[in-house]
């Protein structure tokens, strides 16, 4: 899975995020996925998701497609890193237009540059999770770091935090 563009909009950011042929482009086809996402974010039990089943996100990891996954780590990247809570995503796709294997994701943004990097983050922390699962074959991603880091970038930009419940 790679992030081939990312174009700003008045308040969405739109990546073009490509799989290649025989990537896994739904989480069902990955043993555990769900668990071992929750297990490194477990603040994505808690997204809503608006999917007209009525079903939660953590319900919905397990059949889904991995760019939706996607969406929402980076959601929830920036939401740890202090960005609103209310900034929400979308993942469409259009395999006819664009091409097999072709998605955008959409995010809000109250700053385009941490949305920028909270997708770019996100990219491979869904890679890991999308692997064999083997944490002695590849280290887990370090989640904290990739916060500090959007943090940081937010801090730089001189945006305050989300006011915290
Ligand atoms: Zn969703």
């Amino acid at each position: 899975m790679r992030c081939i563009s990312i174009t700003v909009g008045p308040r969405t950011v739109d990546a073009v995020v490509v799989f290649a042929p025989g990537e896994s482009i739904r989480t069902c086809s990955v043993p555990d996925l769900p668990v071992r996402a929750i297990a490194l974010m477990p603040g994505l039990r808690g997204h809503r998701c608006d999917n007209g089943a009525g079903l939660t996100f953590a319900q919905e990891l397990a059949d889904t497609e991995v760019a939706h996954l996607l969406e929402h780590v980076a959601v929830e990247l920036m939401a740890l890193a202090g960005s609103p809570d209310t900034l929400a995503g979308q993942t469409t796709w259009d395999f006819h237009r664009d091409g097999r294997g072709v998605f955008h994701v959409l995010i809000d943004y109250d700053d385009d540059l941490v949305a920028m990097g909270a997708l770019t983050e996100a990219v491979p922390i869904v890679g890991w999770l999308c692997g064999p699962g083997d944490d002695a074959h590849e280290a887990p991603p370090d989640v904290r770091a990739t916060v500090a880091r959007l943090r940081e970038l937010r801090r730089r930009r001189s945006l305050p935090d989300a006011p915290t419940a």
